[in-house]
This record gives C-alpha cells, sequence and structure tokens, in this order.
C-alpha cells in the first residue's frame, strides 16, 4: 500500500509499504479522509516540539472498517473514527480516569506513524461509530472533540461570556461548543477574514481583532464591564497567551488549549487579583468525543463549513507547503483517498 512519509522537515516521500496486521486487539482500517491540522503543519515545518523524523502524519482522520479486532458492538465495513490518542492503562492519569494526559501517552501521527497512508491498524478501543455522520464530518470530529474538553475543563454555565482567542480550526471548534453550552462567545483573533467567518458562519455573539488599540476596552464593554469569566486560548501564540490576563473576569478561569515551547509569563499581581484559575487542557477523551458527535448528528455543528481546501492523497506533496501560507485562506485542507 501506499504511505506519504514526512522524512525530514520540508519533505515527503511516498514509500510502499506492506498493508498493516490486525493482530489481537488491533482493528484495520481503509483510509477515507484526513485532515490537516496545526500540529501536521508544525511537524513539517519542523517547529514541533519533541518530533522525530521520519514519521508518518495524520491524526484526524475516517475510514471503513475492515477488520474490527474484536471491537464489541463493531461491524466490518461501518464507516469510523478513531481517538488517535493511545494510553498506557497503569500511569497515576489513566488510573484518574485521565488518558488524555497519559505520562506515557502516544498521540497517533506525532509520536507514533499516522494516518497517511491507505490502510492502518489501531488499538480496538480507539474506535468510534460513525453511522449518520459523512466522510468529511467524521475526520472533523476530532478537532472539535479537542475544543470540548477545553470547554469541559471550563465547567462553562449558560449565560456566561466566554472569550476564545484563535480562530483556527480548533478555537472555531471551541467557540461552537462554548456555544452548545450556553455560553455568548466573543471570538478574538487579528485576522479579520477569520473574524468575518466567526461573525457570519459561527454566529458568535461578537468578534474583537486583538490590534485594535482598545481591544480590552471593547471586550469590556460587550461583557457589560464585567469581562468574561472564561478566557480560553486557542492560539498557542506566545504574546497572546501572555496577554490573555488582561481579558478575564475577576474569579474567572483562563484555560490554554494551544500549545507554546517558550515559557509564559504574567503580570503576578494581575493574576492574584482576580483569584484567578489557571489550567491546561490537553487532547479529549471519549466522552468529549461522543458530546462531538451527538452535536453534529443534531445539526448543532455544521463543521464541514472550516472545509476551505481538499486535495487527493497523491497530491499532498505538492500542496502541502502552501497550506503554510495564510494568503491561501486555509482554515482546514482534508485529503480525500
Ligand atoms: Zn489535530
Ligand atoms: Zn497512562
Amino acid at each position: 500500500m501506499k504511505t506519504l512519509v514526512c522524512t525530514a522537515p520540508g519533505h515527503f516521500a511516498f514509500r510502499e509499504d506492506a498493508l498493516p496486521e490486525a493482530g489481537t486487539g488491533m482493528a484495520r482500517i481503509r483510509l477515507r479522509r484526513v485532515g490537516i491540522c496545526g500540529t501536521d503543519l508544525h511537524a513539517f515545518e519542523g517547529t514541533q516540539p519533541f518530533f522525530s523524523y521520519p514519521r508518518i502524519l495524520g491524526h484526524e482522520l475516517s475510514g471503513e472498517l475492515i477488520d474490527t479486532g474484536g471491537a464489541e458492538g463493531f461491524e466490518p465495513g461501518e464507516r469510523v473514527t478513531i481517538m488517535p490518542y493511545f494510553s498506557c492503562g497503569t500511569c497515576i492519569a489513566c488510573r484518574m480516569g485521565k488518558p488524555n494526559c497519559c505520562t506515557d501517552i502516544n498521540v497517533f501521527g506525532v509520536h507514533i506513524d499516522g494516518g497517511m497512508r491507505e490502510e492502518i491498524a489501531v488499538p480496538a478501543g480507539s474506535l468510534l461509530h460513525g453511522q449518520g455522520l459523512n466522510a468529511d464530518e467524521l475526520a472533523l470530529v476530532e478537532p472539535l472533540a479537542i475544543g470540548a474538553h477545553g470547554v469541559r475543563r471550563a465547567a462553562v454555565q449558560p449565560g456566561e461570556y466566554v472569550l476564545v482567542t484563535g480562530a483556527g480550526p480548533i478555537g472555531l471548534g471551541t467557540m461552537e461548543l462554548a456555544r452548545i453550552a450556553g455560553a455568548h462567545v466573543i471570538a478574538l483573533d487579528i485576522n479579520t477574514d477569520r473574524l468575518r467567518f466567526c461573525k457570519e458562519k459561527l454566529g458568535v455573539h461578537a468578534v474583537v481583532n486583538g490590534t485594535d488599540a482598545d481591544a480590552v476596552e471593547q471586550v469590556k464593554a460587550i461583557t457589560n464591564g464585567d469581562f468574561p469569566t472564561v478566557v480560553i486560548d486557542a492560539t498557542g501564540n506566545l504574546r497572546a497567551i501572555n496577554s490573555g490576563i488582561q481579558y478575564l473576569a475577576h474569579g474567572g478561569r483562563y484555560v490554554l488549549i494551544g500549545l507554546q515551547k517558550e515559557a509564559f509569563s504574567f503580570s503576578h499581581p494581575e493574576f492574584h487579583k482576580r483569584e484567578s484559575t489557571l489550567m491546561s487542557s490537553r487532547n479529549a477523551v471519549r466522552e468529549d468525543f461522543e458530546h462531538v458527535i451527538r452535536s453534529m448528528k443534531e445539526g448543532s455543528i455544521r463543521p464541514q463549513t472550516y472545509i476551505t481546501h481538499t486535495v487527493a492523497f497523491d497530491e499532498v506533496p505538492a500542496q502541502f507547503e502552501s497550506w503554510l501560507n495564510p494568503a491561501t485562506g486555509v482554515i482546514k485542507a482534508m485529503v480525500h483517498f
């Protein structure tokens, strides 16, 4: 079968590999879609921390189940997606029911080879049913589950003002899940096209351009002087993370979904006077995936609007670099098999 390998930063090569073996507890999937995410782009650029090469990218995927690997309730031929985080099951985090931050986690397509190939074998426990959703929607479940997890970490309540910084695919998903939780969502970004997308396609409560000199005043006015009780960073940008605290209400929660490799810092008095709660949000758990799938089936999320570019598997090496350029207007690129 054909496999696409990122051999080194900036380089892809197709390789002919043997078909994966299902084996005990391993399910086999024929790929239909792989969504391209920031992690894949950073891996290609060579800016993803703790990343080694060669590596097969791709962790947002959907396909057709060939062999269930003994997974209960699954049928060969059915459409599936996966939770691409493989955990040890025994570490302190796993024992606390938090396999998303397992000490020994292997993320498919990041720490181990991923989905940019015609067939894959994955732990049967990672399968999710896809009935009722199409191949594109299913491949978008994972990035939305990241947002769902962040919103659940923040314990967003109906009627709260939630500011989400960063209107990329993860931020958009976070905004949608916050809206579903009943929040008044404020989108903050520095890209006017993306802010327009938030307003027109997502119907967020308000948008703010972070480059406006009075951005803080705008957020204050939108929240009737209170400021948002939840601020969620979905940029991973150091400046954005450092300045996020200024938008937070007293008594509020600041949740970091985006990842930055440098140390972040903000004023202790600013943090302290708010009695802020700071938390990170890593990956997602089954509950988040199931919540997203339910929301898609109900039609409360229509993530196919995020897909701006589609490409055949064979064309990925020729197209990939262009997705690093914001001028191409890419939100989500989707690979077809
Ligand atoms: Zn991703
Ligand atoms: Zn573990």
